[in-house]
């Protein structure tokens, strides 16, 4: 039985099983953890702080609950809501008003996707609505016709095409429909972050299904957190997260479908508007989680040779990529810090170091 042949994981998992398990113990910790679980963008989004007495915890919780839900609300692209309306303004040309927060957030998105040359790119609404990614559950239904990718194709849907000024929204091009999938996650762990540093919380972890952000070291005990194997039960490796680090894992074995003994993953690539081939799963360390989320996507779809010079581009270093075969490849940054579990990783690593001097794209003004 090959690796490839098994199936399927979350990406990340919290590993204080595997710290307790080595030996490390917190004795007289002066306030127990204290968790909440919320809801959001289809997937658990968990909320542990440490060292702080319940109710300011429950406090800051709440704090991040309600700004979750308006963002479930607004950022969800195929649900009643803000981005929806967005949406539909601009597939009749309109311009449309957002709330700051939404402008801000497209503005962010319009970035990374220039320096990701548009690989990762949220303009593919269309793209992932035509293979059925568009709901909570994965496709059942067949690939859609060549005839409707090759249309997709031709509307050539791109961030570059939406004008944002203020909060005035538009898109000289009709095609463009918004999906914020691939960095929304990891954007609301971010405000999640301020909340609670906001509300005084300065150890805590948030962790929603394939990323994970920090704040503090969980005492002296760094909130660790294991990458899990893609292809069978266990973990490629832990990272040990520093203050403010956000851990995101994209692939193709968590949201897909399989038809004709090919897998179809979420992640479409915008350059064919079919799903992206090769690669299983690609982990990407930073300190912003807007930016891990939209470079794991964007490696993703970058592939296995073309990926060093996006994580270049996109300005990351730490990077782990597993490939369709199981081989595994990782960045220098993104080494020094994984820690093999269970005995060894359960591939080699060959290390890849980054180009140098990359040229970063910048965004077209308008
Ligand atoms: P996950 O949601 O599992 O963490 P990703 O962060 O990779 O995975 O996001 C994938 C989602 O992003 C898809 O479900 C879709 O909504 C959207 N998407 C798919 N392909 C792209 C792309 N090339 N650029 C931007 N967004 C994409
Ligand atoms: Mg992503």
């Amino acid at each position: 039985m090959t690796r490839r042949s098994t199936a399927l994981r979350a990406g990340l998992a919290l590993v204080a099983g595997l710290a307790l398990a080595g030996g490390v113990r917190v004795l007289n910790a002066p306030a127990p953890d204290i968790r909440e679980t919320f809801y959001v963008f289809g997937t658990l989004l968990e909320v542990e702080t440490h060292g702080v007495a319940e109710p300011q915890a429950r406090q800051a919780m709440a704090r991040v609950g309600a700004h979750l839900r308006q963002m479930h609300r607004d950022w969800h692209a195929w649900n009643p809501g803000e981005l929806e309306s967005l949406n539909a303004a601009i597939a009749v040309g309109q311009s449309f008003e957002v709330d700051p927060g939404l402008a801000k957030l497209l503005q962010q998105g319009r970035e990374l996707a220039c320096r990701s040359n548009g690989l990762f790119d949220p303009a593919v609404g269309g793209m992932v609505e035509a293979w059925g990614f568009h709901a909570d559950t994965p496709p059942t239904g067949d690939p859609p016709a060549d005839a409707v990718v090759a249309t997709l194709l031709a509307g050539h849907p791109k961030m570059t095409d939406l004008t944002i000024r203020g909060t005035t929204v538009r898109s000289s091009n009709p095609a463009v429909q918004l999906d914020l999938g691939a960095y929304a996650k990891g954007a609301a762990l971010d405000l999640a972050e301020e909340d609670l540093s906001a509300e005084g919380i300065t150890d805590a972890v948030l962790n929603a299904g394939g990323g994970v952000q920090v704040l503090g070291d969980h005492g002296s005990r760094p909130w660790r957190v294991a990458i899990r194997d893609p292809f069978e039960w266990g973990v490629v490796g832990a990272v040990s997260l520093r203050p403010g680090e956000a851990l995101h894992t994209s692939g193709n074995y968590e949201r897909y479908f399989d038809k004709g003994g090919i897998r179809f993953s979420h992640i479409i690539d915008p350059r064919t508007a079919r799903p992206m081939q090769g690669v299983v799963s690609v982990s990407v360390l930073s300190n912003n989680g807007a930016l891990s989320d939209a470079a794991a996507t964007a490696l993703c779809v970058a592939g296995e040779k073309d990926w060093p010079r996006i994580a270049a581009q996109m300005g990351v270093s730490a990077v782990l990529m597993i490939a369709d075969d199981g081989s595994m490849v990782a960045t220098p940054e993104m080494m020094a810090r994984l820690e093999a579990v269970e005995g060894g990783f359960p591939a080699p690593i060959t290390v890849v170091d980054l180009p140098k001097d990359v040229a970063i794209p910048s965004c077209p003004e308008r």
